[in-house]
């Protein structure tokens, strides 16, 4: 006998989750050092496009696309779980794409089930373009800040670590001089005692025209995170690296795995 089904369950999500990126907007414009050579301005200038000219892309709506047919019909095309990394092709909090974000937060309010994943250079557009729902959506989103030298944590920082974030996350990518986080590190603490930066992520310069990064920088932070309970991440050696003296000539399909053996990693 067919079984009775008066409340039929609900279509399952049984795929694995992804990890995917999505580029909402593309195109930007340099705001300080570390933007010098912005990849993306490489690529659209050997291809004749105007990189400072910021457009929506086709895949605007990526993470709502709902599946029209197949055994997941009516499920969206990004599995449930997923990690999404948003906007590597241009800041998310850029002014000529202010009239988008509303509608990007929507999208992402719509997929909690998913985590969102950005990095801005410009923290101090932030504050006053959450949306209204950001109590709710903050655990799943996580805005980055991005802070190449001393000059950009200074000027940066205390503005990003007063924000309303679940986490906050700083890059020192591409990595142009010694930093001393200290200061933020004391200075900006969570209720509970505890340093309100969360995770620090190191890397040197990659590209043609890629500048020096010193190693004793990197250990530095290191040193700085470690000692105050925050984790610590070497992202890549960067193309020219310096170490007990000597300049090291890294290609690029080594960056990576050779910052991972620096076992700085927390
Ligand atoms: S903010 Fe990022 S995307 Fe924009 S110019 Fe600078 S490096 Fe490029």
């Amino acid at each position: 006998m067919k079984q009775l089904s008066l409340f039929p369950e609900e279509n399952k999500d049984e795929r694995a989750p992804m990890s995917i990126n999505w580029n909402l907007w593309h195109g930007c414009t340099r705001v300080s050092a570390g933007c010098r050579h912005c990849y993306m301005y490489r690529r659209d200038e050997s291809i004749g496009k105007d990189p400072s000219v910021v457009q929506k892309t086709e895949n605007f709506d990526l993470p709502v696309r709902v599946l029209r047919s197949g055994k997941n019909k009516g499920l969206y095309k990004v599995p449930r779980g997923s990690h999404i990394w948003t906007c590597f092709s241009s800041d998310f909090f850029h002014p000529d794409a202010d009239e988008w974000r509303d509608e990007a937060w929507e999208m992402m309010h719509e997929r909690s089930d998913c985590s969102f994943f950005m990095i801005t250079k410009r923290p101090e557009r932030i504050a006053g373009h959450l949306p209204d729902c950001w109590e709710e959506d903050r655990d799943h989103i996580t805005i980055a800040v991005t802070c190449e030298n001393q000059e950009m944590i200074d000027k940066r920082l205390p503005v990003y670590l007063s924000l309303p974030l679940a986490q906050h996350s700083v890059m020192i990518e591409p990595m142009l001089s010694a930093v001393d986080l200290r200061p933020y590190i004391e200075g900006y603490r969570a209720s509970d005692g505890s340093p309100i930066i969360s995770h620090v992520s190191v890397g040197g310069e990659s590209g043609p025209g890629a500048r020096i990064c010193d190693y004793s920088w990197v250990e530095s932070v290191h040193e700085q995170c470690t000692e105050s309970g925050i984790s610590f991440y070497y992202h890549q050696t960067g193309a020219k690296l310096i170490k007990d003296g000597k300049i090291y000539y890294i290609p690029r399909k080594l960056q990576h795995s050779q910052a991972h053996l620096a076992r700085l990693d927390t």
